[in-house]
């Protein structure tokens, strides 16, 4: 499916959002990496589709009407058989949030390699266009708000220098104990995301808002293992 027929399929379905599995499907048509996944309509399918994936498993809730899954016990990192999984699905069920949302499955993705949490989320300005930003993931984004941004699209220069105006930038290049995060894999993605022919500007009058959060950046690579994008409300 391209990415204006997985949008149009969202739009018929009477979505406002894509699902996590079509927001995965569009990143990975912009070239950014994804974990390899399925979606599952309950704990019956838990072992056909682990023996299809490589362990550790993550198992996450799919709902249109749950916005943050983990606030809510519907993301399980660490999972390696069937069984766990049958598990996790039945304590996800059991949570009153999820319990009264409309439940479209259960996503089983792979986990990514570990590395440093990255954010890249863009917006539409009525005025501007399409602007992306990027920032390090967790209490840096919500609590200290370390973000910058910029018009799209962004060149490769603008993408350097978005990073380094982050007031975390040295922690991406190892300081404080971490490894040091991928800077090409962290540009590539920004660029994929807010360049000439990336994803922000090809869909300008589509996308409203993008949040991939986390990409997740190791020394080697970058794995998006979130994204949300909220589409253009139309009457
Ligand atoms: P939420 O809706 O709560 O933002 P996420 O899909 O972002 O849910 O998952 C919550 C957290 O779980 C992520 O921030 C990340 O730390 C971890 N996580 C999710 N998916 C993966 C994955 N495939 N590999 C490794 N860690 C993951
Ligand atoms: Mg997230």
């Amino acid at each position: 499916m391209s990415s204006h027929e997985l949008i149009t399929a969202a739009r018929k379905q009477g979505r406002a959002a894509l699902d996590e599995l079509s927001g995965k499907k569009l990143l990975a048509g912009f070239g950014i990496s994804v974990p390899r996944s399925l979606v599952i309509p309950d704990a019956a399918g838990a072992a056909e589709a682990c023996a299809k994936l490589n362990p550790p498993f993550v198992l996450k809730v799919v709902s249109p009407d749950i916005l943050h899954k983990s606030d809510v016990g519907g993301v399980k990192v660490g999972l390696h058989s069937a069984s766990e999984i049958e598990e996790a699905i039945r304590t996800m069920m059991l949570r009153p949030e999820i319990a009264r949302a409309r439940v479209d499955g259960f996503l089983l993705e792979e986990m990514a390699p570990a590395g440093q949490e990255v954010v890249i989320g863009g917006v539409r300005d009525p005025q501007f266009g399409p602007l992306v930003m990027v920032g390090l993931g967790g209490v840096f984004v919500e609590v200290l708000a370390d973000v910058s941004f910029r018009i799209c699209p962004i060149t490769r220069l603008d993408a350097e220098e978005m990073l380094d105006e982050l007031k975390g930038a040295p922690l991406l290049r190892g300081a404080r104990g971490r490894k040091p995060a991928s800077r090409e894999a962290i540009l590539g993605a920004l660029l994929r995301v807010g360049g000439a022919g990336g994803l922000l500007m090809t869909h300008a009058d589509e996308i409203a808002e993008a949040d991939i959060n986390p990409l997740i950046v190791s020394e080697h690579g970058a794995v998006a293992v979130d994204a949300r994008f909220v589409l253009v409300k139309r009457d």
